[in-house]
């Protein structure tokens, strides 16, 4: 059996996948390790039974809905590589909406900026990429995630990140960093939407997704105690759910920020909101 012919079988398999054909492709580019363009020019090539058995098992999982990014074990997000695991969420496409409008702020050239449960570490070291004068420190709970995200840092190589456990705003009590910038996508789906027991979405950590009071109780906690860490008119940038933009700008009214705006993501949904502090 050659590539082509393992592509068209394995893509017909993957019947409740929104994109089969790449899936498929992303499979057989891991196993074989190749990339997609020597993949699509050699289609002709045959499947050697080794690869062949090993791509049976990726397959059956990725048929049983797994994500993809949990079987191969990496994500792409802002072009770069990063490394996932069940522990963390699948960076979202939408959440580069975040990081634009993080690098178009006019912050200190020498910018502090925070990151609230980093996770795989995709805001801080898409940010840090792209602004290696900047410090960045990215917080998560989890020790395995900070771990992760650590990894993640090493790989891409960027110098200007650090990383600590906690929740939230705790590891950082003790210090005087006052920051220019706190960005977040902390979890913000209610516990009963039903969303969650639908695609990716079900297989991932309900502790990066779900938050009490109908998913705003992290939110909230954020707004009223990111004043306490910001520079006199530093930023918070936070990403909520599609028809949490109002409930945030109030949030945000109600611990003191001003000039506070919402942006929608790609499919023209609220997605990220931000306020200044002047105090
Ligand atoms: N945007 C994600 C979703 O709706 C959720 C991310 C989050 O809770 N921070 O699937």
């Amino acid at each position: 059996m050659t590539w082509r012919q393992w592509l068209d079988q394995a893509s017909s398999r993957l019947t409740t996948s929104p994109s089969p054909r790449r899936d498929a492709e992303i499979l057989l580019e891991q196993v074989v390790g190749i990339g997609r363009t020597h993949l699509l020019a050699f289609g002709e090539t045959l499947l050697d039974e080794a690869h062949r058995t090993q791509l049976e098992d990726l397959l059956e999982r990725r048929a049983r809905g797994e994500p993809i990014a949990y079987i191969t074990g990496e994500w792409e997000f802002w072009s770069l590589p990063l490394r996932v695991s069940t522990e963390t969420l699948i960076p979202r496409p939408d959440t580069e909406c975040l990081v634009e409008l993080a690098l178009d702020l006019l912050l200190p050239t020498k910018a502090e900026v925070l990151d609230l449960g980093t996770g795989t570490g995709a805001i801080t070291l898409a940010l840090a990429s792209e602004r290696p004068i900047w410090r960045l420190t990215g917080v998560d709970i989890h020790p395995g995630v900070v771990a992760l995200a650590y990894d993640n840092a090493v790989r891409i190589g960027v110098k200007n990140v650090y990383f600590l456990c906690g929740s939230w705003f705790q590891p950082l009590q003790w210090q005087a960093t006052r920051y220019s910038l706190i960005v977040s996508n902390p979890p913000y789906i209610d516990a009963n939407d039903p969303h969650l027991n639908h695609g990716d979405v079900y297989f991932e950590p309900k502790s990066a997704l779900v938050a009490d009071n109908h998913g705003i109780a992290d939110i909230a906690a954020i707004c009223n105690a990111a004043g306490r860490y910001l520079q006199y008119s530093g930023w918070l940038i936070l990403e909520h759910g599609w028809q949490q933009g109002a409930e945030v700008r109030r949030l945000l009214t109600q611990a003191g920020f001003v000039h506070i705006t919402t942006i929608r993501d790609y499919g023209n949904n609220e997605r990220v909101s931000l306020g200044q502090w002047f105090y």
